[in-house]
């Protein structure tokens, strides 16, 4: 800057100067100078200012001209000054980008709206969440794209510490948790969080103890009745008639006792952490125990097949795969009428894992009900269940007892043919019987 007033001052004097021996000795010569020389001075300023006028009006970024005498300080300057707005921009710009890919990140919805609750800017998990459109929607408020009535309720009341429980048109079957955040002047952040799962396990949960109230209400009702009766009219009742009641009596709290039986067992699989047991478990073993259960349920009413034992043991919890065979062992006893089949079996897997079957020409199940019939309290046919003493329960303690061992339950069935229940377990769970030898004599 110093350099710009002393280039500008040392002209002016050597004009001034010069103008002043013009005036002074009168001559024409040295006033001619003094003019050139002044108009000199004129003209590089303007020439300079003018080039800097035409690089102002360069797009930004644009190399600044070089600068002739004093205006190269002052192009240098500008040059500086330009440089550093550049780094600063690029920096602002960096840490913006940072901050975009930060948002989109989030697992969470997230969509910007200015004070008329239009849209400024959304992330991909918002898009996806509610269905909106990153080309078309910004600009639109909001409300013009979720048209659900709850929500614009929601969004015009401004009760924003709540959250909006929402199942958005715009994505089907999913569960939405949504919450407007103030910010800014009058900016407004809407988040979403999917709740799909959670939504699903309430009214699992809910549905769970309606059903255990319901079936423990139907036993404990009649048993009540009967002890009523008994009360009352003890003095007339026969022996016979006494004993009949107290016998059905008994089967409802059996019925009881077995429904929480199966629920605590549920219960202990459900809470349980993941499988650590390591047991090996003789396959043949477990083919006799659960070829006696079904023959003590069948009681000489079907005819029980075995076949042969294997060779191979499985790796996993005793208690656990013997509740889960003997199960399906179960219902196969019970549902098949007098004089049926029932075969069970050991094969070898296709991937080197062992597969466990019982099949039984019983009712057989229509298709329609397999893909819900491990739910729990899941069934058929109530009456059927109920008289042949079913919880409602079995299937799903066998599903979990073999999740638990990274076994598949596989059902095949047809109405009045028969069904086939098959356990799958994975090579991984599958030890030739030799090992367990060789590793019970370590
Ligand atoms: P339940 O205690 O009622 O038997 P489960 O969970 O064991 O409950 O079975 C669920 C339903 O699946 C049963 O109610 C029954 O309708 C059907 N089911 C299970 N096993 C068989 C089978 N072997 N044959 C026909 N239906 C079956």
């Amino acid at each position: 800057m110093g350099q710009f007033w002393l280039e500008t001052l040392g002209v002016a004097v050597i004009s001034i100067v010069t103008a002043l021996l013009a005036w002074f000795f009168l001559d024409p010569l040295w006033s001619l100078m003094g003019l050139a020389l002044l108009l000199l001075f004129i003209w590089h300023h303007l020439h300079q200012l003018s080039r800097l006028w035409h690089w102002l009006e360069q797009p930004i970024g644009t190399p600044l001209p070089a600068g002739g005498g004093a205006w190269e300080g002052v192009f240098a300057a500008l040059h500086r000054r330009a440089r550093h707005a550049a780094e600063e921009r690029s920096q602002l710009s960096i840490a913006l980008e940072r901050f975009r890919h930060a948002a989109q990140a989030l697992p969470d919805g997230v969509v910007i709206l200015d004070a008329n609750h239009a849209i400024e800017w959304f992330n991909a998990t918002a898009e996806a969440h509610l269905g909106l459109n990153p080309i078309q929607d910004i600009g639109y408020p909001v409300t013009n794209l979720l048209r659900e009535p709850d929500f614009i309720n929601y969004i015009q009341a401004g009760k924003y510490a709540e959250l909006l429980v929402l199942h958005p048109v715009r994505n089907p079957g999913r569960t939405l948790a949504l919450q407007v955040v103030l910010y800014g002047a009058a900016q407004k952040l809407l988040l979403s969080r999917d709740i799909t799962q959670i939504d699903k396990l309430e009214v699992m949960r809910r549905d769970f103890v309606a059903n255990v109230s319901h079936e423990l209400k139907t036993p404990l009702t009649v048993v009540s009745g009967f002890l009523e009766t008994l009360l009352d009219g003890l003095p007339e009742l026969s022996a016979e008639e006494a004993q009949h009641f107290l016998t059905l009596a008994r089967d409802q709290a059996l019925r009881m006792q077995r429904l929480i039986e199966d629920l605590l067992t549920l219960s202990a699989l459900e809470s349980s952490n993941p499988l650590q047991s390591d047991e090996r478990v003789g396959c043949a073993d477990l083919l006799a125990e659960v070829a006696d259960e079904a023959r003590a349920i069948s009681s000489g009413r079907h005819r029980i097949e075995v076949g042969s034992a294997p060779d191979y043991s499985l790796l996993g919890s005793r208690s656990e795969l013997r509740s889960a065979l003997g199960n399906l062992v179960s219902n196969a006893v019970r549902y098949t009428p007098e004089g049926g089949v029932i075969r069970i079996a050991w094969q070898p897997g296709a991937d080197g894992g062992a597969a466990f079957s019982v099949s039984d020409n019983g009712v057989g199940i229509e298709s329609q009900h397999l893909p819900r019939l491990t739910e729990r309290f899941y069934r058929v046919d109530r009456g059927r269940s109920r008289e042949s003493g079913g919880t409602g329960l079995g299937l799903a303690i066998v599903k979990h007892a073999l999740t638990r061992h990274q076994a598949t339950l596989e059902i095949n069935s047809e109405l009045g043919s028969g069904s086939t229940f098959t356990a799958r377990f994975p090579p991984q769970r599958v030890a030739p019987m030799v090992q367990m030898v060789a590793s019970n004599l370590k």
